[in-house]
Order: C-alpha cells, then sequence, then structure tokens
C-alpha cells in the first residue's frame, strides 16, 4: 500500500487515508432490470474490478489543527480493511493530535476505527461531530422503529461510540466548527452528511456514500442498492450532488471512489466522471 499523498487547496491540506478496500456486488440492485444495466457498465469498465470499491477517511489540515472525516472500519469488517491507524502514522500526526471527528453517517466501514477490538477510543481528545439529523436517528430512535438493516448493526454503534458518549457534537444544517459546515445529503442514511470545508479558494466536500459503485452510479445516478436505507432519496441527492460537483467545480472527497478518493466531477455527454487529484 502507497503511503498517505497530501493535497493542498486554498490553505488548508486534505490527506486522503486508504483504510482498505471492500467488494460490492450486483446482488445488491434490487430492481432487475436496474440490476441488467448494471451489468453492462461494469462489464464495460473491466469487470469484478469495477466492483471493488476503497475505503477512505480523510485527514484534513487545518490553520488550528488536524481534523478527520470519518474513521476506517478499525477491527469491524475482514483483513483487507483497518490500515487507518497505519496510515495516519504514516503522516506524523498522532492520534491524541486529533480533536474532532466529522462523521458523514454512522456505518461501521465509517466509524469502526474510533475504537480498538476491545472496545477502547483510540483518540482519546476527539469529539465526535454530526448532523443532528444522523444523531437522532441512531441514538433516539427505539430499535423497534428502525428499518430491520438499520437494527441489525446497532451492537457496532454501541461498541464504538460507547467511550464517546459524554463528546459527541451535534450539529444543525449549515452549522459545524473550524470552517467544515454539514449539508445533509439523506437517502444512505437518515442523516447522512457532506461536510463542506472552506478552503480559500475552491470548497471541499466531503461526501460519504454519495457513490458507492463508479462505474454504475456516475452513470446510472438512480440506480438503487441495498446499501441505501432509502433507495429512492439517495437516488435523488445522487442526482443533486453530482450535478452540484460538476456545476461548482469543488473537489469532492468521496469515501468510495477511487484512490486517491479526492478530484473533480466532470459532466461528459450523458454520463458524469471522477477525475483525481494529481499529486502537487
Ligand atoms: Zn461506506
Amino acid at each position: 500500500m502507497t503511503q498517505p499523498r497530501t493535497f493542498r487547496i486554498g490553505e488548508i491540506a486534505i490527506t486522503p487515508l486508504l483504510d482498505g478496500d471492500l467488494d460490492a456486488s450486483l446482488d445488491k440492485v434490487p430492481d432487475p432490470v436496474d440490476r441488467a444495466a448494471a451489468a453492462e457498465l461494469i462489464a464495460a469498465a473491466g469487470g469484478d474490478k469495477a466492483l471493488t470499491m476503497d475505503c477512505h477517511a480523510y485527514l484534513l489540515h487545518l490553520p488550528d489543527g488536524p481534523v478527520l472525516i470519518d474513521a476506517g472500519t478499525g477491527s469491524m469488517m475482514h483483513e483487507r480493511l483497518g490500515h487507518l491507524h497505519e496510515r495516519l502514522a504514516e503522516t506524523g500526526v498522532r492520534h491524541e493530535d486529533i480533536r474532532s471527528i466529522f462523521l458523514t453517517h454512522a456505518h461501521k466501514d465509517h466509524f469502526g476505527g474510533l475504537v480498538d477490538a476491545a472496545g477502547r477510543a483510540m483518540f482519546p481528545n476527539a469529539e465526535i461531530v454530526m448532523h443532528e439529523v444522523e444523531a437522532k436517528f441512531w441514538f433516539d430512535t427505539p430499535p423497534a422503529d428502525m428499518p430491520e438493516r438499520a437494527r441489525g448493526t446497532l451492537h457496532l454503534n454501541e461498541k464504538a461510540f460507547g467511550p464517546y458518549r459524554d463528546r459527541i457534537r451535534r450539529v444543525r444544517e449549515g452549522g459545524g466548527m473550524k470552517g467544515v459546515a454539514a449539508r445533509l445529503a439523506p437517502g444512505h442514511t437518515p442523516g447522512h452528511t457532506a461536510w463542506v470545508i472552506e478552503t480559500g479558494a475552491e470548497p471541499i466536500v466531503a461526501w460519504g456514500d454519495v457513490v458507492h459503485v463508479a462505474a454504475l452510479h456516475l452513470v446510472r445516478p438512480q440506480t438503487a442498492m441495498v446499501y441505501d436505507l432509502d433507495p429512492h432519496t439517495a437516488g435523488a441527492t445522487r442526482r443533486d450532488m453530482l450535478q452540484w460537483m460538476a456545476d461548482s467545480g469543488a473537489v469532492v472527497a468521496g469515501a468510495h471512489l477511487q484512490s486517491p478518493g479526492v478530484g473533480y466531477i466532470r459532466r461528459e455527454e450523458d454520463r458524469y466522471v471522477f477525475e483525481p487529484l494529481q499529486a502537487s
């Protein structure tokens, strides 16, 4: 695995931390017509390789110190994942230096690295920053009122957030701190969040899981996959976000986009393309 690279945008810098990769599957496209179209796109994009998703968190070097966007999988998934802590060490930033961790949403591939295998906090000085809608869904909703798919992972949420229970900061739409503002991008989860980072130049938008399989979703944004708790809303969010990114020229940091996971979204005839940033 390659050493983390740092990209400077305006007055800040962003270092993608590659936690590993994971495999998507066309079985996760429930609609048969969509699945057939998806199969063609995946075949045209190189087959199974196009279904492998990189998994990134991001180290942001802000004027008043380093923060993280998401925290990797830790020990909650398989052995090809869980490398965030090594990648972070390679940057020279220590876990105790991280004061804020902005979560795009509360799924294990984004929060698993908050704790070690025994459930101890990996970041002794960090507070967890979440959109209030996402926090309310995971922390305040009776399990019986949750979709089955969400209920099934609650034990992992408890493990990851338990040691941080007293240091979870809920922020409103448009709110945030340190030049990092929350923008709801719902569907994948109810409070799924894009973090909009001021840079003094073009903003960086850390959009979490707006796109899972680029070869599919950049061409057919509406294609539902079972990863999204509300597939219809997720599809609408994906369309809106892609259009916004292409129109604005913002830098996207997309958790599951191909490494390095930062770049631009461009419009090309009937589809969008992801153009990774080149190291400066
Ligand atoms: Zn994810």
